[in-house]
């Protein structure tokens, strides 16, 4: 055997090994597949993730039989970390004793979860296999979720109703910071259909919003405007104050930078300049920015 294949072979039983099926190890994560008492039966780890899959559930919809989705996926989770780690100088959030995050793969009625701080994430296996395009968006939005954790949300403080114009908005922004695509179409346009839906009624399609609050639509993008403001949110455990003092710092009045942005929604902010963020591709692959573009009154 020649050195690259004996290399190969040793990578392989390292592959094999991460990824044989673990029975008779002790199930800590309080989750099953639907339909059945047996623990998730494979496991592969990988610097930051045990992510955890069964390809013999009763429940057909939870199975992934191509370890190779699992390997992506555990990848895709990888890159989003470092990302976030870089610009944030902060690690996602991990309960007490942990050094990874659990990952599940199992069917449920949305295409991720990560919620509460504690649990492990868990991605939706039947959509996995159904639909790759959502891969790469939702497996860093769920992520983002532990990072928000770890400034705080939901582990030291609360913010007020309704607040998921900020977590699942700042989560839809994750999507775009990390792949320039988004796992649903909607998060990037529906507020430039709906000109007169409320910012603080808008969940995760408030994501323009905070586009615009990075400055997503100028040619040099203030990301580090996101970490500014989590910090901020630490220190007073108030969204609406946190954002107010960044954007009073980095563009002056808030009550103009808000006014400012309900007009650019109404013309489409999305008309002129910009690098970054000017290709935002949604699940199916086609680019919603164009649309936006398109849409211009
Ligand atoms: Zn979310």
């Amino acid at each position: 055997m020649n050195s690259t294949r004996r290399l190969s072979a040793v990578f392989l039983t390292f592959v094999l090994i991460s990824m044989t099926a673990c029975a008779g190890m002790p199930n800590t994560l309080g989750i099953k597949a639907a339909n059945s008492d047996e623990p998730f039966e494979n496991r592969l780890e990988t610097a930051h993730f045990v992510l955890h899959w069964t390809s013999r559930s009763n429940f057909n919809p939870d199975n992934i039989s191509d370890p190779a989705i699992i390997r992506e996926t555990a990848g895709y989770l990888e890159t989003a970390w470092k990302k976030y780690v870089d610009l944030f100088g902060r690690k996602p959030y991990m309960p007490p004793g942990h050094n990874r995050i659990d990952v599940v793969f199992r069917t449920m009625d949305c295409y991720g979860l990560a919620d509460p701080p504690d649990a492990p994430i868990q991605l939706n296996a039947r959509a996995w296999v159904e639909q790759p395009g959502i891969r790469k968006p939702t497996s860093a939005h769920e992520l983002f979720h532990k990072l928000q954790y770890a400034y705080g949300y939901k582990t030291r403080w609360t913010p007020h109703e309704p607040y998921s114009w900020f977590t699942e908005g700042t989560a839809a922004w994750s999507e775009v910071y990390v792949w320039g695509r988004v796992s649903r179409t909607c998060k990037v346009d529906e507020m430039f259909k709906d000109i007169k839906m409320d910012l603080y009624e808008a969940d995760y399609t408030a994501l323009p919003f905070w586009i615009y609050f990075v400055s997503g639509n100028q040619p040099h993008p203030r990301n580090d405007l996101m970490a500014k403001l989590f910090e901020k949110c630490e220190q007073l455990g108030s969204v609406r104050k946190a954002l107010d003092e960044v954007i009073r710092e980095n563009y002056g009045p808030p009550d103009q930078f808000f006014a400012k942005f309900a007009k650019e929604r109404k013309n489409g902010f999305w008309s002129r300049c910009c690098d970054a963020y000017s290709c935002i591709l949604g699940p199916d692959g086609k680019d919603a920015v164009t649309e936006i573009r398109d849409m211009r009154r």
